[in-house]
């Protein structure tokens, strides 16, 4: 049985002297019923997933639907201009959010991490940050465990899904597993780690699905930029010694009352927030969608 709250987690990192994500790769060789040799080789062919997604990129390639696909060139070639507001690392990251956003929708492999529509998320922060500053790959697979762990305690106490919680549970999970990570990798203490993740929660919660023509295309491929910067936002006010004063487990537990009280038009359904509005309509039209 899976941790059921980060304080849970927290517990049996204190009781054994262990990081969090060793925690959590014990919890998924006990769940699984694998070696330790047969986790970290499953963590690390996801990480190599999101490294080959970003490589994998054509900035020529378009959705079926033409709606998306160059946004990552399009911000790629700004960025190497070297005069964009949010500096280069940032540009950087919203790069890649771009680009794994525009390989789902262009149907190229990603990794679903938590969902397809957020997968950009966690390789724009984790790739981009490994990429740039050449960090041990171990420390990076260390970091997805510790993504995965926050992605399934969320998933036990509330959801992952637009569907069933909105964005916030797509979008919204994904930076909050991302911050966590990051926040892992650039050395934040244990209880900084559920910070990061409360504060990237926080700042997405009440975020609608509101997909035009039920693609997950619009608003989604630009919103895994939101989450990837939100998440380093985060991250960094963690390490700053900001804490939520709301702590991350109840934090979750008010993202689920939130998508709960959520409107079935905004979950993914395609009949509310940006999917209603006329240019939507013009596009459901135009490519003989039923909603
Ligand atoms: S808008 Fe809906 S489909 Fe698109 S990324 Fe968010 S949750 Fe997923």
């Amino acid at each position: 049985m899976s941790y059921q709250s980060v304080e849970e987690a927290y517990a049996r990192c204190r009781k054994d002297g262990i990081e969090f994500w060793k925690a959590i790769q014990l919890e998924d060789m006990d769940e699984n019923g694998i070696t330790e040799e047969d986790s970290w080789r499953r963590m690390k062919g996801m990480w190599q997933a999101m490294l080959d997604g970003i490589a994998a990129y054509e900035p020529d390639e378009m959705s079926a639907s033409g709606l998306v696909g160059k946004e990552g060139g399009l911000m790629e070639a700004y960025q190497k201009k070297g005069d964009t507001l949010c500096g280069d690392f940032m540009a950087k990251v919203m790069t890649n959010a771009l680009k794994m956003g525009c390989n789902n929708a262009c149907m190229k492999r990603i990794v679903a991490a938590p969902t397809a529509g957020a997968c950009g998320v966690l390789p724009a922060v984790l790739v981009t940050y490994y990429q740039e500053y050449q960090v041990p790959e171990e420390k990076m697979i260390e970091a997805m465990y510790v993504a995965a762990g926050i992605g399934q305690i969320i998933a036990n106490r509330a959801y992952l899904a637009g569907a069933s919680g909105g964005c916030q549970a797509e979008i919204g999970s994904g930076s909050g597993m991302a911050a966590a990570a990051i926040c892992y990798v650039r050395g934040g203490a244990l209880e900084q780690l559920g910070d990061a993740c409360a504060m990237a929660l926080k700042n997405l919660m009440g975020l609608v699905c509101d997909p035009v023509g039920g693609l997950v295309e619009v608003p989604c491929v630009k919103r895994n930029v939101g989450g990837a910067v939100n998440a380093l936002a985060a991250a960094d006010m963690a390490l700053a010694g900001i804490v939520s004063q709301i702590p991350v487990d109840q934090t979750i537990d008010a993202m689920k009352e939130v998508g709960d009280k959520m409107d079935v038009s905004l979950r993914e359904t395609g009949y509310g927030g940006v999917a209603n509005t006329p240019v939507a309509a013009e596009v459901v039209k135009r490519l003989g969608l039923t909603l």
